[in-house]
């Protein structure tokens, strides 16, 4: 039997349209900056790749700079604020390592925006933070992810806008995990700045891009040449623009079929409830369709995920990133659930996962389980 794939938010299978574009790209010679006709063609790869990737989240393909992923579109949003005069940075409790690393080497202040036991950002606590804003802390800024990584957890990206906005703030939305597997509203989500990667939507790793809205001051972070509109100099990564395009394409073709997966997974937790007592983190609210965050108390996450391998379903313990590393998940404990940290694992769909890929995830955990609580030594009564 074929093994099944449910770590997409680590990152996806590549679509067959992103590989054969990159492998076009890869095939074909010239450099987007040369005047000659294969320069001109390259150029034309790029542009479309940008249009593309505009178009799947709404914005106008000007506004798009391709970087060398999420990690660096994330890290000129930040770094661009506070070369702008922000001294004073908000940060979600659950943003991804990249983004909080970031803000902490910018020298700014950084706090920690606090979030609920279900994941979302205290908006109270952002309005009472503003109202009080020192004026010697410069333009507020504020960087609030649309949808978790580890939990699919949907945030109020919108509402903290129109705060940020009523202060003259800039929103910066880390919409990595949430395009491609919802309707992502480029400007209607509020964002100043909005980050993407190409790898999570099933382009190629090392590929993304920043979009910024006209209240965003965005500085040039390499110098060199003038790619990028100026603001990152360096030839482009054509066959990783190219198959950013081509997956982007892609996603706004497939985006409705993704949810249905909700009702797979949810179908996946009913079956695996009906034997063990699961908690799924972050249920209460609006999460991803494709992602599923679930602890089972006792049972350690890290022998969850190598017994569901044994069986050839690949899940993780958390974000790829933080996987690996002793330290429980900032995501979980900002929640409040650090006792479930060590317990959870995440398990993540996408386009090309079946039914029968979530069925056999939860007959395979259930198998795990039964396996686990036979070999735990029973207590005397
Ligand atoms: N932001 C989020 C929410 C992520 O999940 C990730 C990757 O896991 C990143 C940013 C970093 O993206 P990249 O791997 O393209 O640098």
């Amino acid at each position: 039997m074929s093994d099944v794939y449910l770590d997409y938010n680590a990152t996806a299978p590549v679509r067959p349209q992103a590989c054969e574009a990159a492998i076009a790209a890869l095939s074909a010679v010239g450099n987007p900056s040369s005047v000659h006709g294969a320069g001109r063609a390259a150029r034309a790869v790029i542009e479309d790749a940008r249009e593309a990737v505009a178009a799947l989240i709404g914005v106008p393909a000007s506004t798009v700079i391709f970087t060398s992923g999420g990690t660096e579109a994330n890290a000129l949003a930040i770094e661009s604020a506070v070369a702008s005069g922000s001294r004073r940075l908000l940060i979600g409790a659950t943003e991804h390592d990249c983004v909080t690393q970031t803000a902490l080497a910018s020298g700014a202040a950084v706090e920690v925006w606090p979030v609920d036991a279900q994941g979302l950002a205290d908006l109270d606590w952002l309005a009472e933070r503003l109202s009080n804003w020192d004026a010697l802390d410069g333009r507020p800024f504020a960087a609030l992810m649309l949808a978790n990584n580890e939990t699919g957890v949907i945030q109020p990206t919108a509402q903290a806008a129109e705060f940020l906005r009523a202060h003259n703030g800039w929103l910066h939305v880390d919409a990595v995990q949430a395009a491609g597997k919802m309707m992502v509203d480029g400007r209607g989500c509020g964002a100043d700045s909005l980050a993407l990667s190409a790898h999570k939507i099933g382009g190629p790793q090392g590929s993304g891009a920043l979009t910024f809205g006209p209240r965003a001051t965005l500085m040039r972070r390499l110098h060199g040449g003038g790619q990028e509109r100026g603001r990152r100099a360096g030839t482009e990564n054509l066959p990783g623009i190219a198959g950013f395009g081509a997956a982007a394409l892609a996603c706004a073709l497939d985006i409705d079929q993704l949810a249905a997966q909700a009702a797979w997974r949810e179908a996946a937790v009913a079956k695996i409830r009906a034997h063990a007592p699961i908690e799924v983190i972050g249920e209460a609210g609006l999460r991803l369709p494709n992602t599923l965050c679930l602890a089972m108390q006792g049972f350690a996450a890290d022998l969850q995920v190598m017994s569901l391998d044994l069986a050839g379903i690949m899940v993780s313990t958390g974000s790829a990133c933080s996987s690996g590393k002793v330290r429980p998940s900032p995501a979980l404990s900002a929640m409040g659930l650090e006792h479930l940290a060590s317990c959870a694992i995440r398990v993540s769909g996408g386009w090309a996962t079946t039914q029968d890929d979530w069925n056999r995830f939860a007959q395979a955990w259930l198998e795990a389980f039964v396996r686990h609580q036979s070999r735990r030594p029973t207590t005397a009564a």
